[in-house]
């Protein structure tokens, strides 16, 4: 019998077995010629899901809280003023990021569970000469979607670098870097990638690496510096053999097996299969009488969902009961309301028993607590959706 529980939060994810096993292979030199092949394989593959076939690729070993240092660092000099659009939480650390390296923030706070209307957004782009704008695509803490395509439209109209914090959302939502002129696009592998955690994966446009080609002042980050990565990089890509600092041999080689499995399967039927359960499941708990954060479906994403706890239902303990019963899910992270609320993860190589699973889970805890539902009618509603 399987001695873990279903991981359903929204990263940490249920890996692939294949990717656990390519974790677990010997570990070579960083320089060996297997480790060059698997190391350029996965920039390729990247800018491929990306969709930014121009694009330049970094793989650094770091959260995705990385990824937004090393876009925030390289672009931002000192009294730069920059505009934060924030749905949630990792709104909040774009904000503390920019501020950290000394830009004047303006910060755009949506109200709960809905986005900042462009009509605002352009209007403050008018008001004030901006270096860049930032964006959450998935709010990992309101399950909101915002979508990049005419902010970043917005941003190329006055001249303003975009920059879309993926993390919750490449490999799981639409994304098509290039096309919608993105300067930056980041993620880390624990999510919608499907790798254990550790690895920040960023694409920058050529105008972000001109950006920070033509800076005035130096990077006030060593390690998120470019000038000591871009050169790596562009090695590794040409399969030549490069240091800086060690790259995670065995995160690189598992996430060659991860990029190849979600390539395989196609970049857009992946997403479209996300968006499938994803919608499957909040009409499932919905029909159960719960209620989610977004303020429609329309803004509520493909790879998580965030859902209120009944009146009257305590969360620890409903946590606890979903425990018990053998699955995982997360609690509410946004402060305001973060005892209201719980987050269930839906990305990856998420399938119909994971689901499933996780509805069961849910109905066996509001049993347990009291609540008043009729029995199996998630299970019902899913079922006749799928
Ligand atoms: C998880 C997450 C982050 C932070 O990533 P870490 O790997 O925890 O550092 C940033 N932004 C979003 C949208 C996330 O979901």
């Amino acid at each position: 019998m399987k001695s873990r529980k279903l991981l359903m939060i929204p990263g940490p994810i249920e890996f692939e077995p294949s990717v656990l096993r390519a974790m677990g292979e010997v570990t070579t030199s960083h320089v060996a010629p297997n480790f060059i092949e698997t190391f350029s394989n996965c920039l390729g593959f990247m800018k491929e899901i990306w969709k930014a076939p121009n694009g330049q690729p970094f793989i650094l070993s770091g959260s995705g809280t990385l990824a937004m240092d090393v876009a925030i660092a390289n672009l931002i000099e000192k009294g730069d003023n920059a505009l934060v659009i924030s749905t949630g939480y990792f709104g909040e650390r774009f904000k503390d990021i920019l501020n950290c390296y000394g830009a004047n923030v303006t910060f755009m706070k949506s109200s709960l569970g809905s986005c900042v209307s462009l009509l605002e957004i352009e209007a403050e782009l008018k008001r004030k000469d901006y270096k860049l704008v930032t964006m959450t695509h998935v709010d990992t803490s309101t399950g909101v979607i915002v979508d990049p395509q005419p902010i970043a439209e917005l941003a190329k109209k006055y001249n303003v670098l975009s920059v879309l914090d993926g993390v919750c959302s490449v490999a799981g939502e639409v994304i098509e870097q290039e096309d919608w002129g993105l300067d930056i696009v980041f993620t880390g592998t624990q999510k919608a990638i499907g790798v254990p955690p550790g690895l920040a994966l960023l694409v920058a446009s050529k105008k972000a690496i001109e950006t920070w080609s033509n800076r005035k002042t130096p990077v006030q980050s060593y390690y998120s510096d470019w000038k000591n990565w871009l050169p790596i990089m562009e090695a590794y890509e040409n399969k030549k053999p490069s240091y800086f600092g060690t790259p995670a041999v065995n995160l690189i080689r598992a996430l060659e097996v991860s990029l190849k499995i979600i390539l395989d399967e196609g970049v857009d039927a992946r997403v479209h299969k996300h968006n499938k359960y994803a919608h499957a499941f909040r009409k499932s708990i919905e029909s159960i009488g719960l209620k989610i954060i977004p303020v429609s479906e329309k803004v509520a994403s493909n790879t998580l969902s965030a859902v209120y706890y009944p009146e009257n239902v305590d969360g620890n303990q409903f946590l606890k009961h979903v425990s018990d019963y053998g699955v995982i899910i997360a609690g509410g992270l946004l402060a305001d309301i973060k005892t209201t609320y719980f987050r269930v993860g839906h990305m990856g190589s998420v399938n119909t028993c994971d689901i499933i699973a996780v509805l069961s889970a849910i109905e066996y805890s509001l049993l347990k607590t009291g609540y008043d539902y009729t029995q199996g009618k998630s299970l019902e509603t899913f079922q006749k959706l799928i």
